[in-house]
């Protein structure tokens, strides 16, 4: 069942043609990825579906609420949260204060207490740093925290840009393992990714974005196949 659905996206920043006649759908329980290189659009995609930026025309929708109208934050509320490039971890916090954070909409101190739980069994390494600062925290780690703090925000639909940025290939891999593991559990992803190879292996489907375009699309295992994607995101 369609979750979200882009149609025909057109976006601008002042001159600059961001996504153009961008279509793209995920199915509730999947794990779409977004591949493309430096400036390909994949970072507008998530901004203009979490209403931190707002297309020209087309239509974007989730279930049956137009993203084109909602706020930010009435979607945070609502279970769309995206963990942004660069994952702003409050780095004079402690991990388990980032971690609360997440929980900020959320009413119910007792649910906000049981997902941190469920977010340090998922974590053993963040259960270990619980009193650490967030600023300490290796890269690794603080992609951890951003996911958990999201996690304890209960989210239904999870944007995540670029989570393997900068972490060594051993870490990407944890991380990918955790995202799936997240992924098992309910919460559907579109995970904006420079490292292909990584993406491929943990998504579904994925779309290609060249210069704010989706030039291919089609299952993880038919893109990690095809000669063009070998050729400019896989290499040898
Ligand atoms: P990266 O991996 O480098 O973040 P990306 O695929 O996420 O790349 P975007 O960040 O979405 O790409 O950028 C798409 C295009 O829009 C680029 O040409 C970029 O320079 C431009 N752009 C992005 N944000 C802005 C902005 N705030 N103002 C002007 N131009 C922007």
């Amino acid at each position: 069942m369609s979750m979200l659905k882009l149609e025909h996206v057109e976006l601008f920043y002042n001159r600059v043609h961001a996504l153009r006649d961008l279509s793209l759908e995920v199915n509730e329980g999947e794990i779409v990825s977004l591949l493309g290189n430096n400036g390909a659009g994949k970072t507008s995609t998530l901004s203009m579906i979490s209403g931190l930026v707002r297309a020209k025309s087309g239509i974007a929708k989730w279930g049956d609420k137009d993203l084109t109208k909602l706020q930010p934050w009435d979607l945070v509320g609502a279970g769309l949260l995206h963990i942004p490039e660069g994952r702003r971890i409050f780095s004079t916090m402690t991990v388990h204060e980032n971690l609360l954070l997440g929980g900020y909409l959320v009413k119910d101190q007792k649910l906000i207490n049981q997902r941190a739980d469920e977010a340090y069994a998922l974590m053993p390494r963040l259960a270990e740093r619980r009193e650490q600062q967030g600023g300490t925290l290796s890269g690794g780690e603080q992609q951890m925290l951003a996911l958990g703090r999201a996690l304890v925000g209960g989210p239904k639909l999870l944007l995540l840009d670029e989570p393997s940025m900068g972490l060594a290939p051993l870490i990407v891999k944890q991380v990918m393992e955790i995202i799936t593991e997240v992924n098992k559990q309910g919460t559907t992803i579109l995970l904006v990714e420079q490292n292909a190879r990584a993406a491929l292996k943990i998504a579904d489907r994925a779309y290609v974005l060249e210069s704010g375009r989706v030039t291919m699309q089609g299952s993880a295992e038919e893109l990690a196949a095809d000669p063009r994607v070998i050729e400019a995101y896989l290499g040898a």
